[in-house]
């Protein structure tokens, strides 16, 4: 397993004991050797990153380096990449080549980060398995037989399998926690609007927010130092100053209260993860922290008020995929409906459509405040809940999801038990607030994560919650046999 520390890394580049050059070719070969049975990447972009690693390597050594000078990276498919093709997965954008930069992929460049790839993910980030691909469904790095977790599956699994330092996902009801519980790795979901969304393909804008996907928290911080932040760009960026993630991972956790609500440890929680997340914990306990029994009664509404949102969201964002201005266009149009319709019926999935053609009824007239209204009046009591949990308590623990990874081809004929894999990590969204997952133990021989939740604008006190455990756990080390697994 090639060296993630990304505090080691800087300060071993900055000490010349290896350049970036090697660092990058020791991650693009180990994707050469891995991404053919892995499938974690939709494109990899070896001779403009070694050519960027030339440079830190140069930055490096007048002394004018970011602060993530020569650190080999990679970014969900769906980041806006200036000259790179940036697919979402989707045969729709298969051939799209963007002519501007995201901010978060902008920050990351300004810092000094290298470009290896763009990572597989589900098709416009709808998925928790990773299956719904246009480019091939990704696999589990500790068990191939195993689905890697959606929608930034790619991205887990390049950090779970060491094909990346770090990556970034986003995470609309999950993407990042789920697929980071699945594949041990470290995510983190930030507040909404805390990270630019300028220049993210948009799935559901008043959900969706972008993040880091590494080994560690520390890893985590060092990226939100690169991607936190106001941006003009994006209407809803939140105009809040951001702080030094990496200062505070040291506090000690003496008087922290966490709260476990017992909904999140009810019916469809597997033994084997329900243990892991109590024996993590016990180890908060140990580490000076305060346990309360807390609820968060409305929990059961975040699938149903979810799955009405995001589809609205998704049909409206959507619409502009018509084959006019960029995207795919059928064949010989008889007219310009026959290539509306051709084009979107070739380039969207089935589940995509189907996202769509929900969400196109709920807005409807007629229905609007039947679905649409009433899934946003719940969205508020949602939001209450965490609002009065977090007056009580400083943290939520529980899990990410109710099962370790499971068997590809699983659950694909069945939606519903797809949907319920989000349980809970979609209320967060609903809320907005930021949460981690981080990895706490195992069940069935995979990863189980468990799931830190906070208030607004606490990633630092997350980070350094997750910090201090990971001093004193060794599950985020734990790395998947390699020549067992692929
Ligand atoms: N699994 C959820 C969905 O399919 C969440 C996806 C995400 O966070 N992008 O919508």
């Amino acid at each position: 397993m090639l060296e993630q520390n990304i505090s080691s890394l800087v300060q071993k580049l900055r000490n010349k004991e290896i350049t970036s050059l090697e660092l990058t070719q020791s991650y693009l070969d180990k994707i050469s050797e891995l991404n053919p049975s892995l499938n974690s990447y939709i494109t990899v972009c070896s001779e403009s990153a070694l050519a960027a690693a030339k440079e830190a390597d140069i930055a490096i050594a007048a002394g004018t380096a970011g602060p993530l000078a020569g650190i080999p990276i990679a970014h969900k498919d769906l980041f806006c990449t200036n000259g790179i093709k940036t697919t979402c997965a989707s045969k729709m954008l298969s051939n799209f080549v963007p002519p501007y930069e995201s901010t978060v992929t902008a920050k990351l460049e300004q810092a000094g980060a290298i470009m290896l790839g763009k990572t597989n993910m589900d098709e416009f980030a709808m998925g928790s398995s990773n299956e719904n691909s246009h480019f091939g469904l990704v696999k589990n790095p500790w068990n191939t037989d195993l689905v890697p977790g959606g929608s930034s599956g790619g991205s887990a699994v390049a950090v779970a399998a060491g094909m990346a330092v770090a990556t970034t996902g986003t995470d609309t009801g999950g993407s990042i926690r789920q697929p980071a519980s699945f594949c041990g790795i470290t995510g983190l979901k930030p507040t909404y609007g805390r990270v630019s969304r300028f220049g993210m393909i948009a799935y559901a804008s008043s959900l969706d927010q972008a993040g880091p996907m590494a080994r560690s928290a520390e890893d985590c911080a060092h990226l939100m130092n690169a991607i936190a932040g106001f941006d003009p760009q994006d209407s809803t960026s939140a105009e809040v100053e951001t702080q030094d993630y990496l200062t505070n991972l040291d506090q000690p956790l003496t008087g922290l209260t966490i709260g476990l609500p017992k909904e999140y440890f009810g019916e469809g929680l597997e033994q084997g993860v329900a243990d892991a997340i109590r024996q993590a914990v016990s180890e908060f306990e140990k580490l000076g922290a305060k346990i309360k029994d807390i609820s968060l009664p409305n929990l059961k509404l975040s699938i149903p008020a979810y799955y009405v949102i995001a589809p609205s969201e998704a049909s409206s964002n959507l619409s502009r995929f018509d084959g006019v201005r960029y995207g795919h266009r059928c064949d010989e149009p008889k007219d310009l409906i026959d290539m509306y319709t051709r084009s979107r019926a070739e380039g969207f999935s089935k589940e995509v459509q189907k996202r769509i053609m929900v969400g196109t009824y709920a807005l409807s007239e007629g229905y609007y405040d039947a679905y649409y209204l009433k899934a946003q009046r719940i969205r508020r009591l949602i939001k209450q809940d965490f609002v009065n949990a977090l007056n009580e308590v400083d943290v939520i623990m529980g899990p990410v999801a109710p099962t370790t990874a499971f068997a590809i081809g699983s659950k694909t004929d069945d939606p519903v038990a797809m949907y319920l894999e989000d349980i809970y990590t979609l209320s967060v969204n609903l809320a907005g607030i930021p949460a981690m997952s981080i990895p706490a133990g195992f069940s069935n021989k995979m990863p189980v994560g468990l799931q830190i939740m906070g208030d607004y604008f606490t990633e630092a006190k997350l980070l350094n919650i997750a910090h201090q455990f990971q001093q004193h756990t060794d599950w985020h080390l734990q790395t998947p046999n390699m020549d067992k697994g692929a």
